[in-house]
């Protein structure tokens, strides 16, 4: 943890930002429980309830309540992710 600490210093904005947010969820995805392995790829940080609105604002203080970390697959696998992704509405039955 302190050697993340101490590469912060090297980010700026919201690259910055998204590492507080990392750190502050323990590089853990929050839906699958996955731990960050640091040879792959970091963690994504999602943006709650925002829906296809891609809004990127870290120049306030971070909200960790309307904030969450997921690993690649699990972002990808979200619905919102998909919709937006393929920029219409797909009806998706879950579960
Ligand atoms: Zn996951």
């Amino acid at each position: 943890m302190l050697s993340s600490m101490k590469q912060l210093k090297d980010l700026t904005g919201r690259d910055y930002k998204r590492e507080i947010i990392r750190i502050y969820f323990n590089h853990t995805c929050q839906k699958c429980g996955k731990v960050w392995d640091k040879k792959s790829r970091r963690l994504d940080v999602h943006h709650i309830n925002q829906g296809n609105k891609m809004t990127n604002k870290y120049d306030k203080d971070v909200d960790y309540n309307k904030v969450t970390l997921l690993c690649h697959k699990c972002h990808l696998n979200l619905p919102e992710h998909r919709n937006a992704m393929t920029g219409e509405r797909v009806s998706i039955h879950s579960h």
